[in-house]
């Protein structure tokens, strides 16, 4: 500063000076005042900052004294955070769930914390129907009472709740995860796969530690949800979390199937939660070793598992005449078109009962698992008066692992043979019939019926009715029947064909087998000479692009099907 006031006193004798020297002089001046400037700005923003941080701090303590009460009482567990609802901004709504007397919404939302920054969360609304619904008011309570135990690297964190009515409570969640889906279906063939491994080993890691806390999961296929970091499972945030932990077993089964198909069919089998860890981990392992090192062995492990792994299954209801189980062909809109193939081995299962049955449940189907009983498959249902039951069983023949191997081994094969693309190839998975049972309760008081499905008879068919009502666990006891007037007891029967297809990441893995040669190719005969059939036609068009079929191809191959079909179903049996 000295040196500008010098420069205006001492000016009138340095004009003499030769102007070079002016010119320095002037620099030097410039540079001091730029140098003393620099210095006054960073005192000025150091003992800013050194105020502001503690104004943060102050602040810190302040708002941690006043949210965070810590009851006297040192056995009251600490209080849940109230987050005023006015704080949380609602960005979209993701799904909706009715129950009886009670709507749950999910909600992606900003919430605006203590710092004053915004925070993306997960905010799960319970609205009543009316305001002194219990219903409602009890789901809320016991899902933040087991909220409060989840204190697992598995599960998103409950920030607190919020009560924005009477009527309208919610439950905050943090946010920042992506959905596993999504992130599956980023990767191909067998990264896919050991990624899903990993999840579904993960799960039960969550689903066991949920167990030990009395609770229990179930949601759809996007609910489930990974951290956007490390892509470590993250559940809890979406999705319904209950006290059911008994159904952990066919819940952790169903996560993995709509995980795997996209989509959220109902798909529980009657598995323990141990029995589908144990699974996992051999799965997990199969596909570990097969990435570590391609040998026959692990080759053939990693085929033994497809049948795992091919899910997206094409259901078809109320056909009339259903193509048989462990046929092998294609399909062109509602047309099938069967490979007419000659096996030494039976293709299908006998027809009959699956043991886990669908119960219609506070707007959802449940996975009940059923018992064999004298010739019945016996289905034990909690029921109150007056309300309506509605029951889901299946009817199904299987196909036998020898056709699915059959299948898997032959599709390449087959696919150029008939020209068709081996994506549009189709196994007849399983064939039978929903049969759905309901049952009006009347206003007597029981605690417990059955419900008992008739076995199937051996052409095939259902019997009608399909099955009947107890009051008691024995199929034999008459007495305790609950009779069929038509108002109380409905039936409806539907039925059904499941197709297997090799999807894109299946086909990738049985290409890979292929390559190193370790696919088990089965020996293929047609059911005619397919030397003056397919293959030549095939020969004679050479089509460059395998994926279009002409016409004619098509025509031919199911030509051939009617002619041999008689010697087609000897074979089968
Ligand atoms: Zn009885």
């Amino acid at each position: 500063m000295k040196k500008v006031e010098q420069l205006g006193t001492e000016s009138s004798w340095k004009r003499t000076l030769r102007a070079s020297s002016v010119q320095e002089e002037t620099k030097e001046c410039l540079d001091r005042l730029n140098e003393a400037f620099r210095m006054y700005m960073l005192q000025f923003s150091l003992a800013a900052d050194t105020k502001l941080t503690k104004l943060v701090n102050a602040m810190q303590v302040m708002t941690l004294s006043s949210n965070s009460t810590i009851p006297v009482d040192r056995t009251e567990p600490d209080e849940i955070r109230r987050i005023p609802a006015e704080n949380i901004t609602f960005v979209d709504e993701t799904s909706c769930q009715r129950m009886r007397g009670c709507t749950i919404r999910f909600g992606n939302a900003r919430m605006i914390d203590w710092t004053g920054h915004q925070r993306a969360v997960i905010v799960k609304r319970f609205q009543a129907m009316d305001t002194c619904e219990d219903r409602a008011r009890d789901a809320f309570d016991a899902e933040i009472e087991l909220r409060r135990d989840l204190l697992h690297a598995s599960f998103a964190r409950m920030l607190g709740i919020s009560i924005a009515s009477r009527r309208t409570k919610m439950i905050v969640i943090e946010a920042g995860a992506i959905s596993a889906y999504h992130y599956l279906q980023t990767l191909s063939g067998l990264e896919h796969f050991l990624e899903h491994a990993r999840i579904m080993c993960e799960f039960v890691a969550g689903y066991r530690f949920l167990g030990e806390h009395g609770g229990s999961w179930r949601g759809g296929y996007q609910d489930v949800l990974l951290s956007a970091q490390d892509k470590r499972l993250c559940i809890g945030g979406l999705g319904r979390m209950d006290g059911r932990c008994e159904d952990s077993g066919w819940r952790v089964n169903e996560a993995f199937n709509r995980l795997r198909d996209g989509d959220d069919w109902i798909a529980g089998g009657s598995w323990s939660l141990e029995e589908n860890a144990d699974e996992f981990e051999r799965l997990r392992k199969s596909a570990t070793k097969w990435n570590e090192e391609k040998t026959a062995e692990n080759a053939r492990d990693l085929f033994d598992w497809l049948g795992w792994w091919s899910g997206s299954n094409e259901i078809e209801r109320g056909t009339e005449t259903p193509p048989t189980v462990g046929e092998i062909g294609w399909r062109d809109g509602k047309n099938w078109n069967p490979i007419p193939l000659v096996h030494h081995f039976p293709l299908a299962q006998p027809l009959q009962y699956q043991i886990n049955a669908f119960r219609w449940r506070e707007g959802d189907w449940e996975t009940i698992v059923g018992t064999q009983i004298e010739g019945f498959t016996r289905w034990s249902i909690d029921a109150s008066p007056g309300e309506e039951i509605y029951l889901g069983t299946y009817v199904r023949s299987y196909r036998t692992n020898k056709i699915f191997d059959f299948f898997y081994g032959s599709a390449l094969s087959l696919a150029k043979d008939f020209g068709v693309d081996v994506a549009s190839l189709r196994l007849v998975y399983r064939t039978g019939f929903d049969v759905y049972a309901c049952l009006t309760i009347s206003n007597e008081q029981f605690s417990a019926v059955y419900y008992f499905a008739c076995p199937p008879t051996p052409d095939g068919t259902v019997p009608d009715p399909p099955g009947f009502w107890s009051r008691c666990p024995y199929p034999l006891c008459s007495d305790c029947r609950l009779h069929a007037d038509a108002a109380q007891v409905g039936f409806e029967v539907v039925p059904v064909i499941e197709y297997q297809k090799i999807n894109d990441r299946l086909l990738s893995l049985v290409q890979d087998l292929d390559a190193h040669d370790f696919l088990p190719i089965p020996d293929i005969s047609y059911a005619s000479d397919p030397s003056f059939a397919t293959i030549s036609e095939v020969s004679d068009q050479q089509a460059p692009d395998p994926i279009i079929t002409p016409r004619g191809k098509k025509r031919h191959a199911k030509d051939l099907f009617s002619i041999f079909s008689k010697r087609r179903k000897v074979s089968n049996s």
